[in-house]
């Protein structure tokens, strides 16, 4: 079956891209390689969202995907692998097999950079978490660190200060590029210790455990858990052969949300653009899919 548009990826982008579609009539397939809600399940508490002044970004995911049912828009767990273009047609090849549509939104989002470090890898989930909402009760009581120095380190910070004993804060420059808000909130917290000018060195282990991390090469620090918060990279490794992307990694688009092939667009997170938000990511997946209606409705 040939889709009029298959959209990647179930955050808020591609979801709100998807019941625009629906909604119009068009044949929609969304992919998802994870959970629907993207990174909302990964929110602890949701700020800037027009009706919601308290939901937990997991409660939102949920709304959010009951509104999927209730449309009736068809989706697949399915991670996509790659997408080829073939005349007017787009080939989404996936997990769960092969899928053929007129149009594409890419909403694939953004995870969070790595420090590069050489056991970094073998110890997430070990000690090494990028979530502080889903692993923060594991260290209730216990020491840890964060590192990172922006809007979301200070957040989850700020969060988990509640739940443990002790925090190290660290970070490479020598001050932070939070929200003021959070920078106040900070200084009240009596559990937190701060390190700038200071980098994460090497990391410790202990029977497949992170143990101590070593700042700037010298001062060894004992911990339960390190989160880390130090910016993002997109998702971009299944579609690196359309050549659509910035020195970066986000995807270039035009004012309608089109990359330079025709018939593929892109959406939310994953783009190049100034505001990272659920209400611009709800918003640009919006305005591809208007856009692509559009002009189905001018062919027909
Ligand atoms: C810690 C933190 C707190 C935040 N707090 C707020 C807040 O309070 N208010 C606010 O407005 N914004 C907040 N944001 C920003 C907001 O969460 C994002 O801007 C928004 O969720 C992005 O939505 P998206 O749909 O573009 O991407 P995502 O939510 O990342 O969704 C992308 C989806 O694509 C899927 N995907 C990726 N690759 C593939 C593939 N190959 N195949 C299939 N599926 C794939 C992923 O699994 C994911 O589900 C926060 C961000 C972080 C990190």
């Amino acid at each position: 079956m040939e889709y009029d548009l298959i959209i990647i990826g179930m955050g808020i982008s591609g979801i709100s891209a998807s019941i625009y579609a629906k909604n119009s009539g068009l044949k929609v397939l969304l992919l998802e390689k994870n959970s629907p809600g993207g990174l909302l399940n990964r929110i602890n508490k949701v700020n800037n969202y027009p009706g919601y002044s308290e939901i937990t970004g997991p409660d939102l995911a949920l709304e959010l995907f009951q509104s999927i049912n209730n449309l009736q828009i068809p989706y697949k767990i399915a991670e996509v692998q790659e997408i080829k273009v073939e005349g007017n047609k787009k080939m989404i090849k996936t997990t769960v097999g092969n899928f053929e549509s007129k149009f594409v939104i890419i909403a694939s989002g953004r995870q969070n950079r790595k420090l590069g470090l050489v056991n970094e890898e073998k110890l997430m989930g070990h000690g090494i978490s990028t979530c502080a909402l889903c692993d923060g009760n594991l260290y209730k009581d216990k020491e840890i660190a964060v590192v990172g120095g922006g809007n979301s380190a200070l957040e989850e910070t700020i969060y988990l200060s509640k739940i443990v004993k002790k925090i190290y804060l660290i970070h490479h420059r020598d001050a932070f590029r939070a929200e003021e808000a959070l920078l106040q909130q900070l200084k009240e917290k009596k559990n937190v210790e701060i390190f700038l000018n200071s980098q994460i060195t090497s990391l410790i282990e202990d029977k497949n455990e992170l143990k101590e991390i070593v700042i700037n090469d010298k001062k060894h620090l004992s911990v339960s858990a390190l989160f880390t918060y130090i910016g993002f990279e997109p998702n971009n490794s299944f579609f690196i052969n359309l050549n659509i992307l910035n020195k970066e990694g986000y995807i270039e688009v035009n004012e309608n949300y089109e990359t330079k092939i025709k018939g593929i667009y892109a959406t939310g997170d994953c783009i190049k653009k100034e505001v990272y938000q659920l209400i611009t990511s709800a918003y640009d997946g919006v305005m591809a899919s208007i856009h692509i209606i559009n002009q189905l409705k001018n062919k027909n």
